[in-house]
């Protein structure tokens, strides 16, 4: 008989483990040992689910490295006991907390899927039930030589499955929250999952699970604006101890050409600050050179960000400093390759 399988499921918090108090109507976090009475389902499905609910339960707003790394943890700590993991989790930070999971858990063989809702739980409308079930059967689904379908961070959304250091959180209020605009979907759920295993990252298999939580927030985002002025860039420069800039450009890289800006990059470049070009469209690819106005910022050193996102980008310096404390080069060069997924480099 075919051994039953097992994922965990980590509550963080979010809407999702909200219910409305009967008597204010404010949402308010659920009593998870009651979540049996929400969803029945969870535990009657083939698949054995165990809940590992955070204390308290947090709005995603609350999210911060630490507690990414205490996801981690957790994840390595219970990698063999468990087939696959579900995160649920608050969608205003799901991507940043995807994206920086995708970095610590290196050479992941198993799917760890996030997910949430737009509606809490208890609510009759609510998508948490879909979402949540959904991920549970991804997170458990493996081929004939029983390995895991889909060994990577996700965020199951509505229908879709991304990768999750691909997505962005584009709508606060429809059931389709996320997209990935440079990646198409790992997978489709109606009424069979369709996976499409090219677009699947698998890692090597006879590589152990690494755990990388090392993290340097030293880092900050500078979005360009028309009229941004001298005081503002180089305040943000100057910032004590700044060691990286996810530097927002417009189209495929640009930025104004006044020579204040120039200068500004090139000396925060050479106080030794990375700054990397990351476009403000959420699609299509940064390309340093094609107009005059990004090649003064390849000129000053500044790096290409290709087509990643904000989240992975900020959360992928913050791991690479971390891990490479006093190697500035090494972070150089990882930061032009792509780790897991998170980028093409043509
Ligand atoms: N503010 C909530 C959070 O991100 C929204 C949600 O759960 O979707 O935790």
């Amino acid at each position: 008989m075919e051994k039953q399988k097992s994922v965990l499921i980590i509550f963080t918090g979010g809407t999702i483990s909200m219910v409305q108090d009967s008597q204010t109507g404010a949402l308010k976090p659920a009593d998870l040992s009651k979540f049996h009475e929400f969803m029945p389902e969870l535990f009657n499905s083939d698949v054995k689910v165990e809940l590992l609910p955070f204390d308290p339960l947090i709005d995603s707003s609350d999210m911060n490295p630490p507690i990414w790394s205490k996801l981690a943890n957790i994840i390595y700590d219970n990698y063999n006991s468990y087939d696959g993991f579900v995160v649920t989790h608050g969608t205003d930070t799901m991507a940043y907390t995807a994206s920086a999971l995708s970095f610590m858990l290196e050479n992941l063989g198993k799917p760890v899927i996030l997910t949430g809702s737009q509606l809490p739980v208890g609510v009759l409308r609510s998508d948490a039930k879909e979402n949540l079930l959904t991920a549970i059967e991804i997170a458990a689904e493996q081929d004939e030589e029983g390995n895991a379908v889909v060994p990577e961070v996700c965020i199951f959304f509505e229908a879709n499955l991304y990768r999750g250091n691909r997505c962005t959180k584009m709508n606060s209020e429809h059931f389709a929250a996320f997209k990935s605009y440079n990646y198409e979907p790992l997978a489709v759920a109606g009424v069979h999952i369709h996976y499409f295993q090219h677009l699947i990252h698998y890692c090597d298999l006879d590589k152990p699970l690494r755990l990388r939580t090392k993290i340097d927030q030293h880092v900050a985002i500078l979005k360009l604006f028309p009229g941004i002025s001298e005081q503002t860039v180089r305040a943000i420069l100057n910032i004590e101890g700044l060691r990286a800039v996810v530097l927002e450009t417009y189209g495929s890289g640009n930025a104004p050409s006044d020579l204040w800006l120039f200068e500004a990059l090139q000396d925060a470049i050479k106080r030794g600050i990375i700054i990397v070009n990351k476009t403000q469209c959420v699609m299509g690819s940064v390309e340093m050179g094609r107009y005059e106005t990004s090649l003064h910022l390849l000129q000053a050193g500044v790096l290409c960000g290709y087509d990643i996102t904000t989240e992975a980008l900020l959360t992928k310096l913050m791991y690479l400093l971390g891990e490479n404390a006093d190697n500035t080069d090494e972070v150089i060069r990882l930061l032009q390759i792509n780790l897991c997924g998170e980028m093409t480099v043509e």
